[in-house]
């Protein structure tokens, strides 16, 4: 039988803090739906990387809290955000057909969206799915794995040395 996995809970409030991006042939949908969807958005917490930030300001008529563009590290900055947990919700449009300068950047923000369990969407369906979910306006405890039993692990070679225990000496060089 497997291990009973061990989980932390971490509260998300009524007022979410919710991340929006679109890659730019993704922006014009992203857009559509934030509008549709203003008077949901406009209590929550909205942060941006910066090119879909500034637009949405404009479009929305409310503030966002805009971060770098995503090739300069706005991606980077909402995966920190995530970790540190000041984003616990995130609406990503990325572009399934273009190849990105910061493809490893995507790869790794959506990376942490994961390890600590923020609800993402991707596409339209899925951000109206979320959206419109009876849990968006309450309070919500997200399960999360309790990590300290990865912090402690054991690293191999690096375990303090044990009392009494002698060193081996190195081979001696021998003049040729
Ligand atoms: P942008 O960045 O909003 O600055 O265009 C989005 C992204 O490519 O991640």
């Amino acid at each position: 039988m497997l291990p009973a996995m061990q989980y932390k809970k971490i509260v998300m409030e009524p007022d979410k803090k919710i991340a929006l991006v679109a890659h730019d042939h993704k922006k014009r949908d992203l857009i559509e739906w934030a509008k549709f969807n203003r008077d949901l958005l406009a209590h929550h917490q909205v942060y941006a990387t910066g090119t879909t930030g500034q637009m949405l300001e404009r479009e929305l008529g409310f503030p966002i809290i805009k971060l770098q563009s995503g090739p300069l590290g706005g991606d980077q900055q909402i995966g920190a955000k995530i970790v540190d947990g000041d984003i616990d919700f995130l609406i990503f449009f990325w572009d399934p057909l273009e190849p990105q300068p910061h493809d490893p950047d995507v790869k790794a923000l959506l990376r942490m969206a994961v390890v600590w369990n923020i609800p993402i969407a991707c596409d339209r369906a899925s951000a109206d799915f979320m959206i419109s979910s009876p849990l968006m306006d309450k309070r919500y405890l997200r399960i999360v794995p309790d990590y300290d039993g990865y912090r402690a692990r054991a690293i191999p070679g690096a375990e303090p040395e044990a009392p009494g225990q002698t060193e081996i000496p190195a081979p001696r060089r021998t003049a040729a």
